[in-house]
């Protein structure tokens, strides 16, 4: 039996963390942005030099990141963003990429400039449809495959067993931005997956109170050479106090992951079908289009976001968001408070969302206080 033992206990635990001279069982933060050498030179730890690419407090959450996800490393960067542009600035230019019509929108606009400026090809494909993006890919020298699953904001599910085969069978390599789906429900590498990709200010962190990324590499390849250097020569690295908050918000991420999880169901249970709901989006509910493929690669869980579409069209939805009084009006998601977001407003004229839809991050207090207030909301 190892020390760090199962998810849960390694996670409580910060890996067994024990600092065997004064008996502290939290960590300290290490805010030294050099490292010392003794008189003939010598660096005291040989692994490290300078806090750009060696920092204490950072290693010990990518330790634990990298078992959870069962990679070969881990690297934090100092947000989602950071971490995602660097993972495409690891392509070359004339080199491909094929992303979903439907991800996470800041990383979609970026991609279409960014990818423009350097000559990388860009091509979308349509997550709700298999053969589309078998022939997106096939259409032209592939070398990168993005997959978001569960996708913002209305939660399709990609089977990514499939979308590994698919990219390794024309020499590309596949990436999941697993972020909805957390560490914890869903293992894209056991099933494929070349990197995982976290925005960490979501669940790993878990209280809305740090802006952090994350990528893990299922081999420690040439493209992850190439990410390693991104990070440590153009400096996209999580502070020292934020590595320390997200470790220390990792401690809980099982139990809220779980919580958000379950109160997540019953609201999406509760409102299907109910006057004045058109919809309800949500992998766990056996409506949504990709239910089977959520079964099949998420366990414990569906996760915590989930839409619903109103009756009454974009200004009907806006008032109920507007009555709402216990969901908090933001965006973001993955924090242990419950938020509530009108999406098509949020993202402007050209959003594909459709604009009675409200985006809930659900979060961990009672599912009733929750229920209630959509509830009445609804009501007016
Ligand atoms: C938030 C988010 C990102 C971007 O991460 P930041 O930490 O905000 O930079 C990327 N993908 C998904 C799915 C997200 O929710």
């Amino acid at each position: 039996m190892g020390k760090a033992g199962k998810v849960e206990t390694l996670l409580a635990q910060a890996g067994h963390y024990l600092d065997r001279e004064t008996g502290s069982v939290v960590p300290p933060i290490q805010p030294s942005t050099t490292f010392a050498r003794d008189e003939q030179g010598n660096l005291y730890d040989e692994n490290r030099i300078y806090a750009r690419d060696h920092s204490i407090n950072a290693e010990m959450a990518e330790v634990i990141l990298n078992e959870l996800e069962g990679g070969a490393s881990c690297k934090l960067f100092a947000s989602g963003m950071a971490a995602a542009t660097a993972l495409v600035q690891t392509l070359r230019p004339g080199e491909r990429i094929v992303a979903p019509k439907i991800m996470y929108w800041s990383l979609r606009a970026w991609l279409i400039t960014y990818c423009e400026d350097w000559n990388v090809e860009l091509a979308f494909y349509d997550p709700c449809d298999e053969e589309d993006m078998i022939s997106v890919v096939k259409s032209a020298s592939t070398q990168m495959l993005w997959v978001e699953t569960p996708a913002n904001p209305t939660w399709e599910v990609v089977d990514i067993a499939k979308a590994a085969e698919l990219a390794h069978s024309v020499g590309a390599q596949l990436v999941v931005d697993s972020t909805v789906s957390t560490p914890l429900l869903t293992k894209p590498i056991e099933l494929g997956a070349d990197y995982v990709f976290h925005s960490a200010t979501k669940y790993i962190n878990g209280h809305s109170d740090v802006v952090a990324g994350a990528v893990i590499t299922a081999k420690e390849d040439m493209r992850w050479e190439r990410l390693c250097k991104v990070r440590a020569q153009q400096g996209g690295i999580l502070g020292t106090f934020e590595s320390w908050l997200l470790l220390r918000g990792m401690r809980t991420m099982h139990i809220r992951v779980e919580r958000a999880c379950e109160n997540a169901m019953r609201i999406a249970q509760h409102f299907e079908g109910l006057a004045g709901v058109v919809e309800v989006l949500y992998p766990g509910l056996t409506s949504h289009p990709n239910h089977e493929i959520a079964v099949k690669q998420m366990s414990g869980g569906f996760g915590g976001m989930l839409s619903i579409r109103f009756v009454g069209g974009r200004n009907n939805t806006a008032k109920v968001m507007g009555r709402m009084k216990r969901f908090v009006r933001a965006t973001s998601l993955g924090g242990v408070e419950s938020l509530v977001e009108h999406r098509a407003l949020v993202e402007g004229e050209n959003s594909p969302v459709p604009d009675d839809l409200l985006r809930f991050s659900i979060g961990i207090e009672n599912v009733d206080d929750l229920i209630e207030d959509i509830e009445q909301a609804l009501r007016g």
